[in-house]
């Protein structure tokens, strides 16, 4: 007997959570915490909807906080098992359940401060300690080799495209009726002739697809992404101004180094300060140089400083709260880069309280906006925004720059999908909101004819 259950990033995109069960042994794809709208946020809250204890183990697919920000509250509530995960995924997971957790540690500090809270005291979803109890049982598994869960299943990572340590997870196992069945799970899909990344694998044949959605119902604009950024740097800087990007500090974050770095050198733009401010700005270029399989970057380039293509001409990394109000005391025109990337929460959110009341400065966001969150009111143009329980003005300039988002947008959603060579049995769509939801499943059935799903929580299938 063979299930799948979806228990999270149903209808939505974040909270990603696939319950996968064969013969009794049940394994779920990613872990992700809920983010945006309160409705979703409440969810990290309730009792998990089975006994963690009973799951076997949990693979993720990458290290986003949408699908592995879960992970320290599972295993608080009894979840024991593997934890497998790609290399660079393992490290990026280190970095960042720990930060995930003292921001939330923050959160609660907070809410006891201001008596937000109608919790008496409120308590963070979970801690640091909880986080460090969770990387323990971090498994690291390479591209491309299968791991036999039982005899009847096994898995193997191959590259997704779309985030350092991204993949791919690829089921086979037996169904009820004894045959040999092949079910591909995508977490996030990545893009077609990146920098930096490679493209998404092809695969060619499988039973079941389950395929995220995000940009389900839309096609990244087609415009010069490096003229556009050349602009915006150019008048800000002009102005005076300051560039704030909200990023996570690993995956976009060197995409946009990386352009930076080319404008530079093209002379197109000034050399301006470029900062990183991140608890966890770590030093991208030892974890590219580590992790020479997750992309396509020259090695020699990496290692001679005067040629990393991961740093610009005046590039710092800020760590320390010290360096980060450093950053935020500059007056010459600067570039900073922080988390995080939907605005919820982060160093991000003390730059944004300080640059968005003034008009010479500009804030561009990368990434996909899921409704609820800051970053989507403010590119859906609010004339304000609540920080920090203050109203604070925006007269800054907003900017999208969604060429540089790292999913895949319908019509790469629809060249991958066109690399199956037969029809799957079913496709489910996951990680979307549902317009964008609605509006993929239509192009798949008129361009393929294949049989499409879109999963409600808690909905459950037989394989
Ligand atoms: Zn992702």
């Amino acid at each position: 007997m063979a299930t799948i259950q979806f228990l999270g990033a149903t209808r939505t995109v974040t909270g990603s959570k696939h319950l996968v069960e064969v013969d009794g042994y049940r394994t779920m794809v990613d872990c992700g915490l809920f983010q945006g709208l309160k409705e979703l946020r409440l969810r990290n809250w309730e009792p998990f909807p089975l006994d963690p204890a009973s799951i076997n183990s949990v693979i993720l697919t990458h290290a986003h906080i949408d699908h592995t920000g879960y992970l320290p509250k599972f295993v608080r509530d009894g979840f024991n098992g593997p934890v497998y995960a790609t290399p660079a995924t393992v490290e990026l997971a280190r970095i960042l359940l720990p930060d995930s957790a003292r921001l939330q540690e923050e959160d609660a500090a907070y809410a006891n401060k201001s008596g937000s809270s109608k919790h008496e005291p409120a308590l963070p979803l979970y801690t640091e300690r909880d986080a460090n109890e969770a990387l323990r049982l971090l498994d690291s598994v390479n591209f491309n080799k299968k791991v036999q869960l039982t005899n009847k299943l096994s898995f193997d990572f191959v590259t997704a495209g779309h985030i350092i340590g991204s993949s791919f997870v690829i089921f086979d196992f037996e169904s009820l009726e004894g045959r040999r069945k092949r079910m591909i799970m995508t977490g996030d899909l990545g893009r077609y002739d990146e920098p930096i990344i490679p493209d998404p694998s092809d695969v060619d044949e499988a039973d079941y697809i389950v395929v995220e959605s995000t940009y389900g119902d839309r096609d990244h604009p087609q415009y010069d992404v490096k003229a556009k950024l050349a602009e915006i740097i150019n008048e800000t800087a002009r102005l005076g101004g300051h560039i704030l990007i909200p990023a996570f500090a690993i995956g976009r974050t060197q995409q946009l180094l990386y352009l930076i770095r080319e404008l530079e050198e093209e002379n197109r733009i000034p050399i301006l300060p470029v900062f990183v401010d991140s608890p966890m700005a770590v030093s991208a270029t030892k974890l590219y140089l580590r992790h020479k399989e997750d992309h396509d970057l020259e090695m020699t380039d990496l290692m001679d400083e005067r040629r990393n293509p991961l740093a610009t001409k005046r590039f710092n990394l800020a760590r320390t709260i010290q360096e980060s109000k450093g950053v935020s005391a500059e007056e010459e025109s600067t570039i900073v880069i922080s988390a995080s990337g939907m605005a919820t929460g982060g160093r991000i959110l003390h730059h944004l309280r300080k640059r968005l009341p003034d008009e010479r400065n500009t804030v561009i966001f990368a990434g996909f906006q899921a409704v609820g969150t800051r970053g989507r009111r403010l590119v859906d143009g609010a004339p304000e925004v609540k920080i920090f329980g203050e109203i604070v003005p925006v007269r800054a300039r907003i900017e999208r720059l969604e060429n540089l988002s790292a999913h895949a947008d319908s019509h790469e959603i629809l060249r991958w999908l066109g690399g199956f060579n037969r029809a799957p049995e079913k496709v489910f769509l996951v990680h979307g909101e549902p317009g964008a939801q609605e509006a993929l499943k239509d192009k798949i059935v008129e361009k393929f004819g294949w049989s499409v799903e879109i999963p409600e929580y808690l909905q459950k299938f037989e394989l």
